[in-house]
């Protein structure tokens, strides 16, 4: 499913995030940028060391901000390390949170000038955050972004399991 916001084309699909050649694909990270399990395992394994020693010299990313690193062995050229949140009951200030953790990583992409981002569902694996609410603020986020600015002209949502992407589907088709 894609749809168009004036210059930028948002896209679900199904898959691996660490096979996408988009300019770069978004590491849902922790506080640390230590690597870990999930999606941000499957990435440095994928894009080998030199992802994780310029993450070392980082230092850090707080929740709802990102950073950028090279993508090393990946076809894609940028990982943006972003931290969603850690789904405490949904009174901690984590939609918040998990909406600028795609706008700053969408700003990151911009001000880099790259045209093409691949994003997982952040936080929806084990930080916890119900699926149906994390894809709408994913989806209204970027589509937000896609109003406001014109730079980027691919947004692709990348969703590893069937269940994740039918309800990101679903959130998508009330939004358009
Ligand atoms: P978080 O700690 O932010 O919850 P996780 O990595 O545990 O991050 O999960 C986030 C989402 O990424 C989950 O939906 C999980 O199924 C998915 N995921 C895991 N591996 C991959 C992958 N290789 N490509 C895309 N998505 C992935």
């Amino acid at each position: 499913m894609k749809a168009q916001f004036n210059a930028t084309s948002i896209e679900l699909a199904a898959g691996d995030i660490t096979l996408e050649t988009t300019d770069a694909i978004v590491n849902a990270a922790n506080e640390h940028l230590a690597g870990g399990a999930g999606v941000d395992g499957a990435i440095h394994r994928a894009g080998g060391p030199a992802i994780m020693a310029e993450c070392r010299k980082i230092g850090g990313c707080p929740t709802g901000q990102a950073v950028i690193t090279t993508g090393g062995w990946l076809a894609a050229r940028y990982v943006i390390h972003t931290v969603g949140p850690i789904y405490k009951g949904g009174a901690k200030g984590e939609a918040g949170l998990l909406s600028s953790a795609y706008t700053n990583s969408l700003k990151l992409a911009a001000t880099k000038g790259l045209q093409s981002i691949a994003f997982p569902a952040i936080s929806c694996g084990i930080y916890g955050y119900p699926v149906h609410e994390a894809a709408h603020l994913a989806l209204a986020a970027c589509i937000e972004f896609a109003r406001k600015n014109n730079g980027i002209k691919l947004i692709r949502h990348v969703l590893f399991d069937q269940r994740t992407f039918n309800i990101f589907e679903q959130e998508f088709k009330k939004l358009v």
